[in-house]
């Protein structure tokens, strides 16, 4: 099975490079001591590409989020957004967080809306924008709803559509789906993934979720457990779209039972640490 190794070529020689972070380390001084939350981590991502990053609680995941959305500082190493080193959010990016973050004041249609009214678009423009996007995430039909009014997949995808609106380049989702049963997760994959299609938009997720990874991305990085370093880099080698026929697919669970197989050392790795209080 075709796999790249876990060091990046950093050499620009790429083309169409979205997104860089360069031997980046962060440590926290948690109340218990110092923590390495990441150390020494490199990748790249390309234009227009679904890369993952999948590891065990507690390895780093948020913090690689928080780095990349400008939200984290102190860490050594760089970050670059269209090779421009980035100390702050940058106007390219588009997050998604894991918590429930619609508010719940606002119908469907002004949560969407929000980040126009913000840039002072009047009000028929943005409702118009915020329209297209409510289509795009299938909630067509659902813009005068309030949040409290709808399921926990549908509010997060009134997050996602917030998010689409600005039409960020990248976007970045940390755990969307976390909260989702199983199969609401599968059908907002798949809505995702289209949605990224159409746009073509370079797309990091992170997530615990193998299948989840392996359905969407075309590389997935595999973190180590504390500290967060990247263990290996899969190529997901398949069709798309990537169908139902594909998820059953005998490659596709080779896939799976390859990354479990790196991702069950870590996690337990992660369990053992947790058991014994040590960091
Ligand atoms: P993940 O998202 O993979 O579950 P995180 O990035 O949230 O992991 O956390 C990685 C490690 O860094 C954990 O040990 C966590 O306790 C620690 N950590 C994260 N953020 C902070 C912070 N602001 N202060 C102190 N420690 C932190
Ligand atoms: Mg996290």
């Amino acid at each position: 099975m075709a796999t790249s190794t876990a060091k990046l070529q950093l050499t620009e020689t790429r083309r169409d490079v979205d997104l860089v972070i360069d031997d980046v380390t962060m440590r926290f001084d948690a109340r218990e001591g110092p923590v390495t939350a990441v150390e020494n981590m490199s990748f790249a991502i390309e234009r227009g590409e679904f890369v993952s990053i999948i590891g065990p609680s507690g390895c780093g995941k948020s913090t690689v989020f928080n780095i990349l959305g400008g939200l984290v500082r102190g860490y050594q190493g760089q970050v670059s957004v269209d090779g421009e080193i980035i100390d702050g959010p940058h106007r390219s990016i588009g997050m998604v967080f894991q918590e429930e973050s619609t508010f719940p004041w606002r119908t469907v249609i002004d949560n969407v809306a929000f980040p126009l009214e913000v840039k002072g678009v009047g009000k028929a423009e943005r409702h118009r924008v915020a329209r297209r996007f409510i289509d795009m995430v299938g909630l067509g039909g659902f813009e005068q709803r309030y949040p409290s009014e709808l399921s926990g997949g549908m509010r997060q995808r009134v997050a996602i559509a917030r998010t689409l609106v600005f039409e960020p380049k990248i976007l970045l989702m940390d755990e969307p789906f976390a909260a989702l049963d199983d199969q609401t997760r599968l059908l907002l994959g798949d809505k995702v993934l289209k949605i990224q299609q159409d746009l073509r938009q370079t797309t990091l997720l992170i997530t615990h979720n193998i299948t989840e990874a392996v359905q969407l991305s075309d590389r997935v990085i595999i973190m180590t457990f504390r500290p967060g370093r990247v263990k290996r880099i899969v190529d997901i080698r398949l069709p798309r779209p990537r169908t139902g026929d594909v998820v059953g697919s005998e490659a596709f669970g080779r896939y799976v039972a390859e990354i479990w197989s790196d991702l069950r050392e870590e996690a337990s790795r992660g369990m053992t640490d947790c058991e014994d209080g040590a960091r």
